[in-house]
């Protein structure tokens, strides 16, 4: 990702963005040149320009010259599989405590794009190990975390995790995968007691399938929610909505496991011993 910078130099991830918003993404490389639809672009000509300048083609099409966002690369990688979108991404970051030094599993890499903002967001101290059982689908998030020069912060694992995770104590778990609930005793063997597990599914039967195996490894604090984007129309004298919207992703299901203990000897105070359970159900 690009770091902090006012102008372009060479090896910054680019973004040009042409005047009906088609988008080119590419690392700045002496001598490469950019084929748009209308027109060459010379990478040598970019650089010491300033991101946000109008820059035009060798047949004079207008582009912009920009750093491109966490969301654009998430939007604009290249997918074989379901992939996390920004909307998501944002939210099980800020909710699974996801920043800088933080050490994360998560299964399946599928194309990436989780792994992508995982790895933006632990930064240079921490790590991501991305588990998938498919070399197809390994390849192809490993290319994509290459693209972005982020690759070194994540150990790709080819497994089924059904065999299980190398790691132990792991501050924050994801799964993105089928049948999450098959998984339990593997995540809390990997994931630290009061750590942060997280996971996406696509329907409300394996959100209840999810939900019963949390109870049963003795998880609390389990959230289940669907985050919905509505966009408008930018136009200041006719604010309203977008025709479409993205009607449904995903849900995602958050959860923290825990370490039940018995409760003190109280019966010398006549209270009940029965231990308090985590899950209250409302009705
Ligand atoms: N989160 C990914 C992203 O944002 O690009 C997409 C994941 S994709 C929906 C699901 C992936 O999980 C597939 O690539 C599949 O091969 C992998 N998978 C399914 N079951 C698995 C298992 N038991 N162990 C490892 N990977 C698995």
């Amino acid at each position: 990702m690009n770091p902090s910078s006012t102008y372009a130099k060479f090896g910054d991830l680019v973004q040009i963005v042409s005047s009906t918003n088609k988008m080119y993404f590419f690392r700045l490389t002496p001598g490469m040149q950019l084929q748009t639809h209308r027109g060459v672009i010379q990478h040598d000509d970019l650089v010491d320009i300033s991101w946000g300048s109008q820059i035009y083609t060798h047949i004079g099409s207008p582009h912009y010259l920009l750093q491109p966002s966490l969301a654009d690369l998430i939007n604009e990688i290249k997918r074989n599989t379901q992939i996390i979108y920004p909307k998501e991404v944002g939210f099980i970051l800020v909710t699974m405590n996801i920043g800088p030094g933080t050490q994360v599993v998560e299964a399946g890499s599928g194309s990436g794009a989780l792994t992508t903002a995982l790895a933006w967001a632990v930064g240079e101290e921490g790590r991501v190990s991305s588990y998938e059982m498919r070399a197809d689908m390994q390849n192809l998030a490993e290319k994509n975390l290459k693209r972005v020069g982020l690759s070194d912060r994540v150990d790709f694992k080819l497994r089924d995790i059904s065999e299980g995770f190398d790691e132990r104590n792991v501050d924050a778990l994801f799964l993105d995968v089928p049948t999450p609930h098959h998984y339990m005793e593997q995540v809390r063997a990997t994931l630290k007691p009061g750590g942060y597990f997280g996971s996406i599914v696509p329907t409300t039967n394996q959100v209840s399938d999810l939900l019963m195996a949390l109870h049963r490894y003795d998880f609390a604090f389990v959230d289940v929610c669907e985050i919905l984007l509505r966009y408008y129309k930018a136009v200041p004298t006719r604010l309203r909505p977008t025709d479409r919207m993205v009607a449904h992703t995903g849900y995602l299901v958050f959860a923290r496991p825990m370490l039940p203990a018995e409760p003190p000897n109280k019966n010398d105070s006549g209270t009940s011993s029965e231990p308090e359970t985590a899950f209250e159900e409302d009705d």
